[in-house]
């Protein structure tokens, strides 16, 4: 009699858990488009990462001197530091009302500056609080894959294939094949090592909820282009295709997250754009909770070809910018890591969740 009124206990906690944690990613998933025009020139600036060859070299070069594993191992005082400035990173774009103010103060430099102390904590600890019951709704939600197919691309390489290959089916605009990608201005981290362990981990997480997953590359000598990585998911018959990458820019203050989704207009796979959306806000979203990182929203561009070749729904995420030192920092600790993971696996629970309804 105890035990079962105890069971029954526990089920309504973990229900309202569950309900809760949907009910917050599914609220994000209802996010705007941001500006198109703000899109476009965002996403030109940041599309082809054009790296100088002495750049490229000294990458290469910095490569070959890097011994596996890639990612630098933390010591636990700098673990400690990553989540200290996790939280403060975190704490001005907490309430969504405030979204948009934070952004404009986080322009101005002086974000961080704008809220006492108290406030950080109060914010980090409602924020461990949600992590928690997210990490027990995680623990106690049903099988959510189902088997369903998830391709995961990793972005970029250290063999980069050379030449260049059409913008999408039936294009006259040729694009690289790919580009060496950015690197991380504190860690030395390439973006193609980050990614690639990130989506190490995801693929381990998709696979115990019940998804079936590949990926389009596994080492770093696989040389891959943007086309043939979008074969990979169509091929496949992929219900997803998440691409997976981290971010650059010449200001060390630009920082934060966002997913490159394909228009409504696209000229090559249009058909596919609410699926795409759908999964690019779910994806955001959940991210952005996990982590905490700043949401910088769903850009719309159909400039980059990855995309354009893709028949199934596809997002491409920037992770955040590894020219930023704290973000660079941030995103290269095993801790922040896992964290990363759990937004993004949630990320497609939560799209399936809503295709569902
Ligand atoms: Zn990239």
């Amino acid at each position: 009699m105890r035990r079962s009124q105890m069971f029954r206990s526990i089920s309504a906690a973990a229900g309202l858990c569950l309900l809760l944690v949907f009910s917050a990613v599914l609220e994000g998933c209802g996010d705007s488009a941001l500006q198109s025009e703000e899109a476009g020139r965002t996403v030109s600036e940041r599309i082809v990462e054009a790296i100088p060859e002495e750049e490229l070299a000294a990458a290469d070069a910095a490569q070959m001197e890097m011994p596996e594993p890639a990612v630098p191992e933390n010591t636990a005082a700098e673990a400690a530091a990553a989540e200290t400035a996790v939280t403060e990173e975190a704490a001005p774009e907490e309430t969504a009302a405030e979204e948009a103010a934070a952004e404009d103060a986080a322009a101005d430099g002086d974000a961080q500056d704008s809220i006492t102390e108290e406030a950080v904590t109060e914010i980090a600890e409602a924020e461990n609080d949600v992590t928690e019951e997210a990490a027990a709704a995680v623990q106690t939600a049903p099988i959510t894959g189902q088997g369903r197919v998830v391709v995961l691309d990793p972005g970029h390489s250290a063999n980069i294939p050379s030449g260049s290959e059409p913008l999408g089916p039936g294009s006259a605009e040729m694009k690289s094949k790919d580009t060496v990608g950015t690197r991380g201005t504190t860690t030395g981290l390439m973006e193609y090592e980050l990614v690639l362990n990130v989506c190490f981990a995801l693929q381990n997480e998709l696979t115990s909820r019940g998804y079936t997953v590949y990926m389009t590359r596994s080492s770093h000598n696989d040389s891959v282009s943007c086309r043939e990585r979008a074969e990979v998911a169509n091929n496949a018959g992929a219900a997803v295709f998440l691409r997976v990458h981290a971010d650059g820019a010449e200001s060390a203050s630009a920082h934060g997250a966002s997913v490159l989704c394909i228009s409504g207009s696209n000229p090559y796979t249009a058909a596919t754009y609410p699926q795409c959306r759908k999964l690019s806000d779910c994806v955001i979203a959940a991210y952005c909770a996990a982590t905490g990182c700043y949401s910088r929203g769903v850009f719309e561009t159909d400039q980059m070809s990855g995309n354009n070749w893709s028949r199934v729904p596809t997002a491409l995420i920037e992770l955040g910018f590894m020219t930023n030192p704290e973000e660079d920092t941030r995103m290269a600790s095993a801790d922040y890591q896992a964290l990363m993971v759990q937004g993004l696996a949630n990320g497609i629970d939560a799209y399936f969740a809503a295709n569902a309804q």
